[in-house]
């Protein structure tokens, strides 16, 4: 549907209570706008800040008619969101983005399908739906990963398969769901990029980000000068760009690569909305990634954002709450913040399990070498690994 501008005062609506949906609450309402949740969980990290907290299910007929009852515009916070619920929504009013970029994201076969019709280079992989599919996979596809289609995250709902024999019980441990088995591929390194796009097609994008990923879950984003050859940056945003434009995406899109051995670069997927990889811009930037899905769908002008900072983020994972696997914790924060150019993001999520997004920390500074120097003590004094 398409709309005109929606101005501050007016109510804005998320799909989703997470730490995303908190976000996009605290850079609407700085805004001035009023802001809905819809979560069926009463302790959401966004529906504890939001103004109005819907707590129904994603498909509850009540629960989206109310939504769109108080809101201006409605967009998601997550993926797995039914994409019946978007299209429900859209009937009444702007959803952004659209059900049908939704499930597109949310689905591993679709995501690499369109993929390829946008001209952008995946990993080789199989999409396998049957027993006889499994049976005529290719051993070129070998080492690989047996990834669900739809419902991945955090690395959850994928299984290394190293030989054929192998192949059956991992199917097996995946219940057998639809998957897209992929090869594993030789990284170099993890890049990612968040863009905008507006309804005219307008495009406006943070700069790429390097990602560190630990154990299938982003650890690190480093967003400095030196981490991103600038050449390689262009090529990754022309393969992002073709891919929104593509699907006529309207909002934050984050697409995520794999930089090969070889320098060549593939697309991993696409996350519709913004992404754990683009948290620095908080703090990095003048114009942070849930202020750009604000602009997005609320169809006020879209301007390129600029990284005022070198930064880095750490992810802090419920794991910082125990050591040597004791008792729970509070981590050091007070020690972490002493440094210069620390931000603290936590989550308020209540109970700190292994694994778990709790929060995570900015650092900026003036030159990237006092970032990362700022950036590794800080992850000292809180066990984490360094980088
Ligand atoms: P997210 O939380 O980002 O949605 P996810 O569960 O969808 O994660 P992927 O992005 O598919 O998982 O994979 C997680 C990580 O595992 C990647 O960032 C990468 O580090 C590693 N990985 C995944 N696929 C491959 C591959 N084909 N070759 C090498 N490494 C891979
Ligand atoms: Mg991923």
């Amino acid at each position: 549907m398409s709309h005109g501008v929606i101005l501050p005062g007016a109510t804005l609506g998320v799909l989703g209570g997470g730490q995303l949906g908190r976000m996009f609450v605290h850079a609407a309402q700085g805004m001035g706008y009023f802001t809905a949740v819809l979560d069926p969980d009463t302790d959401s990290p966004a529906g504890r800040v939001s103004h109005h907290h819907i707590r129904t299910g994603y498909e509850d007929p009540q629960g989206l008619a109310e939504l769109a009852r108080l809101c201006a515009a409605v967009t998601t916070e997550f993926e797995n969101v039914p994409a019946g619920a978007l299209q429900t929504l859209a009937r009444a009013l702007p959803v952004a983005p659209a059900a049908e970029a939704v499930a597109i994201a949310q689905h591993r076969a679709r995501e690499k399908a369109h993929f390829v019709r946008c001209g952008v280079p995946v990993a080789p992989h199989a999409v396998i739906e049957s027993p006889e599919q499994l049976a005529a996979v290719s051993a070129t596809l070998l080492p690989g990963i047996l990834k669900t289609a739809t419902l991945g995250y955090d690395g959850k709902g994928q299984v290394r398969v190293g030989t054929p024999q192998e192949l059956a019980p991992a199917w097996e441990q995946l219940r057998r769901a639809p998957c897209v088995l992929e090869k594993r591929l030789p990284l170099a390194f993890e890049c990612s990029v968040v863009l905008a796009r507006g309804q005219d097609g307008t495009v406006v994008h943070l700069p790429v980000q390097r990602n560190l990923h630990r154990d299938g879950i982003l650890a690190v984003t480093e967003v400095l000068e030196e981490s991103m050859p600038a050449a390689f940056a262009g090529q990754v945003l022309e393969a992002a760009r073709s891919i929104a434009d593509g699907m006529a995406y309207v909002g934050v899109l984050c697409v995520e690569f794999f930089v090969l051995a070889d320098g060549r670069l593939v697309v991993n997927e696409i996350a519709p909305r913004p992404h754990n990889s683009g948290h620095w811009s908080i703090d990095g930037a003048d114009v942070s990634q849930f202020e750009l899905q604000v602009r997005a769908m609320a169809g006020l002008p879209l301007v390129q954002p600029r990284q005022h900072s070198p930064a880095l983020m750490l992810n802090l994972l419920g794991d910082l709450w125990f050591t040597q696997g004791t008792n729970a914790r509070t981590p050091p924060w007070d020690a972490v913040l002493r440094l210069p150019g620390c931000h603290l993001h936590l989550y308020g999520k209540l109970d700190a399990r292994a694994g778990r997004k709790m929060g995570h920390l900015t650092v900026t500074g003036s030159s990237s070498a006092a970032v990362r120097a700022t950036a590794l003590r800080a992850a000292q004094i809180l066990g984490i690994a360094p980088f």
